[in-house]
This record gives structure tokens, C-alpha cells and sequence, in this order.
């Protein structure tokens, strides 16, 4: 399954729809996630050299690259849909962007731009302006195409097998490291291209959701917090599941049953126009009422696409609508201080009438060795 130009042609006029609403000139895109959305072509260096995608209602698009960068440029996936324009070393790279642009106009820019771009740019052109483009337009990419859901559910399924798996590992006597190689390994045989993050929070480890994993070891009776994902297909996969060694207590099972209940809550308010808060309000309102609101320190969500974290946010104060198409995680967790914490996440997308998970596991706390 590949991208076609009309998919690419797509994302700009849709990119430019939202920047006229915006009450933007155009979009103005650099290397990196924002580039691959849009062209498909990500540069092997991000360097000192301009590469930039212009994107305005009065002009074709136009790529703006080095000209030792065009041969590269030209064979990306998106190439047909814009129009290549290169600059030689020893001539002046913001004078030729420049005259692509409205003196006087107001542009988005991608956020992972180089200052000195931006620098080069406002001085070529004094009365221009320029405006974060996740601040200006943070829906744009949160809203999945048909093929990039197929590559986010691809990713989920991935992670799924990679964690039935490392389900039948060792997990005591054995450090936090060793269960997350083998977790990366395992990723990475189901597809991943890319391993982001292997979290193994063992016992009170746990407990900091920012723990990844260290040379603690593994002992009977912890509870181990797994998160895990990266990018398969050029998609993110992001999963947690709490799994505990040997049988747990009645007082583990409680919290577990809880966040599980949290995670539920959130998935069932999932449908097109709710607010993105009430997600994250449906989750921390089942932990809030079992007593444990003061242990469920972080949002309850993130958007995932091309990076793993990303647009929309799951979090009070985000009031805008869920989206056909938008893919996030659910992930509540509770973390009890020096003891040991329980999280749950699920990449959800949302359907024309509800929510639909992308990562399937079980989501009973299943007993290892
Ligand atoms: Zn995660
Ligand atoms: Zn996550
Ligand atoms: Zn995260």
C-alpha cells in the first residue's frame, strides 16, 4: 500500500483550507514528519541547507530544495504533486524562497523548523510573519486518511504480537533491561523499523510513569508496567499492559481493576464531536470516584500518526471535537509512590459513530514467571 499523488495533492489543499480559515497566506513546511505528511520525501541529512515546501492559494506547490538534494527530492513518493525549485551554493537561498512568498503575508511554519530559516526569511522579507504551525493548525495531521489507519492498526497488531510473546518470557531474577531488549527485539521481528520507547517499570518503579527501564531486578510478586512502540510502515505503535509476577494481592488487583474500568470509560465516550477533555474526563472520573484521583498524575491521551505522540491531546482544556478518522491513545494509570503502578493504553481511532481500538490484548492482568 503506497501513497499516491492524489492523496499528497489532497493533504495540501487540505492543509491550505485549514490555513484560510486560520486567516493564514500559506503554509510553509521543513524537513521532518510534516514534509513526509505532505511529499513523502524526508531528506537521509536535515542540514544547514534550506529545503522547504511552500504551500499558498496562489501558487502550485513548490518544493524549494539544494540543488545537490533535486535528484532525491525528485524520486519521493509525493514528487508529482509538486513543482521542484533548486538553489546553488554561493547564491542566496532566502531570496529565492522569498520571492515565492507574499511580502506581507502570515504563514504557518512547521514547528521543527531551523531558526536560521526563520531568521533568513523575516529579514528577505521584513513584513512577513510566521506562526507555529501546531499552535495554528494542530488538527491538520490528526485527522487519518484510510491508509494511514490501516498502517496505525498494522503497527497495533505488531505490538500486540510482541507483547503475547514476551508474555512467556522470565521475568523474575531478571533485570528491567533484559525484559526490554527482548521486548525491542520482538517489535522489530513483528515489523517495527523503528523502536521508540520500551518501558519495563518493575515494583515501585512503577510508579514514575517517566521511568523507562534499568538495572533493577525483576522479583516475585512486582507488578511490571510495559509501554512500548515505534514505527512500522512509517506508522507509531504505542501499548501499555501491567502484567504481574506471580499472583497478586487483593489490593493489586483492586487498583488494576480500577484502571481497567478508567480505560473502558474512556474508549465508551469515544464518538465524532465529543470533546477531546471529556475523554480524559470519562477515565479520571472512574479513578476519582474509586479514591485514587490524586495517583493519576498525567493526561489521559495523545494523538499518533507519523511520531508517536503527537496532536490532539486527551487532556482538560481541549475542547475542540473528536474527528472521523483521529487516532490516540486511552491511558490511564495510577501510581502509588515507592509501591507500584498500573497503566492500560489502547491506540483508539474514531469510527463514524463510536471508537475502535487498534491495540486488541486482553485487558486482564495476565500472570507471569
Ligand atoms: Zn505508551
Ligand atoms: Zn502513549
Ligand atoms: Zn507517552
Amino acid at each position: 500500500m503506497t501513497f499516491t499523488t492524489k492523496d499528497f495533492t489532497r493533504r495540501m489543499e487540505r492543509a491550505l483550507s485549514h490555513a484560510a480559515e486560520a486567516g493564514l497566506t500559506g503554509v510553509l513546511v521543513t524537513p521532518g514528519p510534516d514534509l513526509v505528511y505532505f511529499t513523502g520525501y524526508q531528506p537521509t541529512a536535515i542540514t544547514e541547507r534550506i529545503t522547504m515546501l511552500v504551500l499558498d492559494a496562489d501558487h502550485d506547490p513548490h518544493l524549494i530544495v539544494p540543488v545537490l538534494e533535486r535528484p532525491d527530492a525528485a524520486a519521493a513518493p509525493g514528487a508529482a504533486a509538486v513543482t521542484i525549485t533548486d538553489w546553488a551554493d554561493g547564491s542566496d537561498p532566502y531570496a529565492a524562497t522569498s520571492r515565492l512568498l507574499d511580502p506581507h503575508g502570515r504563514y504557518a511554519l512547521s514547528d521543527s523548523a531551523w531558526a536560521m530559516h526563520l531568521l533568513g526569511l523575516q529579514e528577505a522579507l521584513p513584513d512577513s510573519r510566521y506562526t507555529s504551525m501546531t499552535a495554528t493548525l494542530p488538527m491538520l495531521r490528526a485527522v487519518k486518511d484510510a491508509d494511514e489507519v490501516q498502517r496505525l492498526a498494522s503497527a497495533g497488531a505488531a505490538a500486540d504480537a510482541a507483547y503475547e510473546q514476551i508474555l512467556t518470557v522470565r521475568f523474575a531474577g531478571r533485570t528491567e533491561t533484559e525484559v526490554g531488549n527482548d521486548l525491542a527485539r520482538l517489535l522489530r521481528e513483528h515489523g517495527h523499523s523503528q523502536v521508540d520507547f520500551t518501558v519495563v517499570g518493575s515494583g515501585p518503579n512503577g510508579a514514575n510513569p517517566h521511568h523507562e527501564m534499568g538495572d533493577r531486578v525483576i522479583e516475585f510478586g512486582d507488578t511490571v508496567v510495559l509501554d512500548f512502540g515505534g514505527l512500522k510502515d512509517g506508522y507509531g505503535s504505542d501499548t501499555t499492559r501491567t502484567v504481574h509476577v506471580g499472583p497478586p494481592t487483593a489490593e493489586e488487583l483492586e487498583v488494576y481493576e480500577v484502571v481497567r474500568r478508567a480505560q473502558q470509560a474512556g474508549f465508551e465516550a469515544v464518538q465524532p464531536g465529543v470533546a477531546c477533555e471529556e475523554i480524559d474526563r470519562a477515565a479520571r472520573a472512574v479513578i476519582e470516584d474509586a479514591g485514587y484521583g490524586e495517583y493519576f498524575i498525567h493526561r489521559t491521551g495523545h494523538g499518533i500518526g507519523l511520531t508517536t505522540h503527537e496532536p490532539p491531546y486527551m487532556v482538560a482544556g481541549e475542547r475542540r471535537p473528536l474527528v472521523p478518522g483521529m487516532c490516540f491513545s486511552i491511558e490511564p494509570g495510577i501510581y502509588l509512590p515507592g509501591r507500584f503502578g498500573v497503566r492500560i493504553e489502547d491506540i483508539v481511532t474514531v469510527t463514524e459513530n463510536a471508537g475502535r481500538r487498534l491495540n486488541n490484548t486482553s485487558h486482564e492482568m495476565r500472570i507471569v514467571a
